[in-house]
């Protein structure tokens, strides 16, 4: 396991954190006031080259690893101060993992090339039934003269209303029981069209919306890790967007634990600074115990996920739910030491926890979280009760 960054690493955290405090940071209160999307800034990090990292040379790449990405991205959330660029850089980075890990040479060479220099990508699993039971999905593809037409409508979608590069989470149900496929498709592909903005309460700067399929033509090269074989690169797909839900929660708490200890120190009440009060005290270090309990689970279901570590999935959740549920704590805390001024719009504080509440929500809920843990906790104590506890012909 890796426990601390290297001399490099640090160095690319650095550069991100000045990337995110110097250019995404600017700018942040209009975005979020007008639900607006930064596409020059998105370019920019291109450009800076945060896509290539982790990407091998020979597909375009710098020959990186995902610690090497994890740690720019850490810094990047460091400094950012506007969570909706980093929801939608998370949406991105899945993207590339899962193309990387499951995409044929073919769908790499026709896709890379645009995601790692500036396009944007997306993942679209929910619709307006349901986005917690998964395998429930309605969007079907049907056999056609020419391969297959898959039809539907994805709400909700990261991305969706700019994306130049969409997972379509589909079915097809000729294939019998296990048939969810996830089909790699360009936006410009014919019956494919994409919706406006969604009108969320916070998240305003990440573009969501919807996707609709009428009837899009697509061939077995469109599928990505194979036919009827949707969920099992779902699921991997999903704990890695997980993770770095705790990475980016780690990171933009820095800035939240600053502003709040600034504030207490500056505040006075009863003829000394609020920080000097216990009650004020205990808000600022739970802040700092979600930020490091984030950021600790985060690494550890990266390793878990980097060494095939069965347990990864059950990290990754845990991760995310310490992040999710901590940040809406932090949030509220943070709106608690300002005061009435944290309750004003127009001073920014109460924008921690709008887009704290999507966290619990978004790439599956605080619910499927604790699911997820516990169906795993339940198989390991049951595999351990089936074991004897002393082996044949051991002495106690
Ligand atoms: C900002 C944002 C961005 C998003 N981006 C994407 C994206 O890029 N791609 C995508 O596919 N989706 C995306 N989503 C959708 C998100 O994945 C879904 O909102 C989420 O999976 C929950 O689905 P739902 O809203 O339909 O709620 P439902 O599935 O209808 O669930 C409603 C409530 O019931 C609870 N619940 C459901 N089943 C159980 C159960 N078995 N046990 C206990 N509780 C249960 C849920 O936890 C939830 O609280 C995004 C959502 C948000 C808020």
């Amino acid at each position: 396991m890796q426990l601390g960054w290297t001399s490099a690493q640090q160095e690319l955290r650095e550069r991100f954190l000045d990337f995110g405090r110097r250019q995404v940071s600017f700018g942040t209160t209009d975005r979020d006031r007008d639900g607006d999307f930064d596409l020059d800034l998105w370019k920019s990090q291109a450009e800076l080259g945060l896509w290539r990292l982790p990407v091998p040379r020979q597909d375009g790449g710098l020959g990186g690893s995902w610690w090497d990405f994890l740690a720019a991205f850490e810094g990047l959330a460091a400094g950012a101060d506007d969570f909706g660029f980093l929801m939608s850089t998370i949406a991105h980075a899945g993207l590339i993992r899962v193309l990387l890990a499951h995409g044929t040479a073919g769908q790499r060479a026709r896709f890379l090339p645009g995601l790692l220099g500036g396009q944007v990508g997306a993942t679209a699993a929910t619709e307006e039934s349901g986005g917690s039971h998964v395998a429930r999905i309605g969007a079907a593809a049907v056999p056609s003269d020419s391969g297959y037409r898959l039809s539907g409508e994805k709400c909700h979608i990261t991305n969706a209303p700019i994306a130049d590069v969409l997972l379509i989470v589909g079915r097809v149900p000729s294939l019998g029981a296990r048939d969810i496929t996830l089909f790699l498709l360009a936006s410009s592909s014919p019956g494919l069209s994409l919706g406006g903005h969604e009108d969320l309460l916070g998240q305003r700067s990440s573009p969501t919306g919807s996707v609709r399929l009428d009837r899009v033509p697509v061939t077995e090269g469109d599928v990505l890790g194979g036919m009827g074989r949707g969920l099992e690169t779902l699921y991997s797909f999903l704990a890695f967007d997980r993770l770095m839900y705790a990475v980016a929660v780690a990171g933009a708490l820095e800035l939240v634990l600053q502003r709040g200890m600034d504030r207490a120190h500056s505040r006075s009440a009863f003829g000394r600074p609020i920080a000097d009060h216990q009650y004020v005290q205990d808000k600022l270090v739970d802040i700092k115990l979600t930020m490091e309990a984030a950021r600790w689970l985060g690494y550890s279901a990266m390793s878990g996920l980097v060494a095939g570590d069965s347990q990864f999935s059950s990290q990754a959740s845990l991760a995310k739910l310490v992040a999710s549920e901590g940040m809406v704590r932090a949030g509220l805390e943070l709106i608690q030491i300002f005061g009435h001024t944290g309750y004003e719009r127009r001073n920014g504080v109460d924008r921690v926890v709008r887009d704290a509440i999507a966290l619990r929500l978004a790439g599956g809920s605080t619910e499927m979280m604790k699911k997820n843990v516990f169906k795993i906790l339940a198989e390991t104590s049951r595999t351990r009760a089936a074991e004897p506890l002393v082996a044949d012909g051991a002495e106690s």
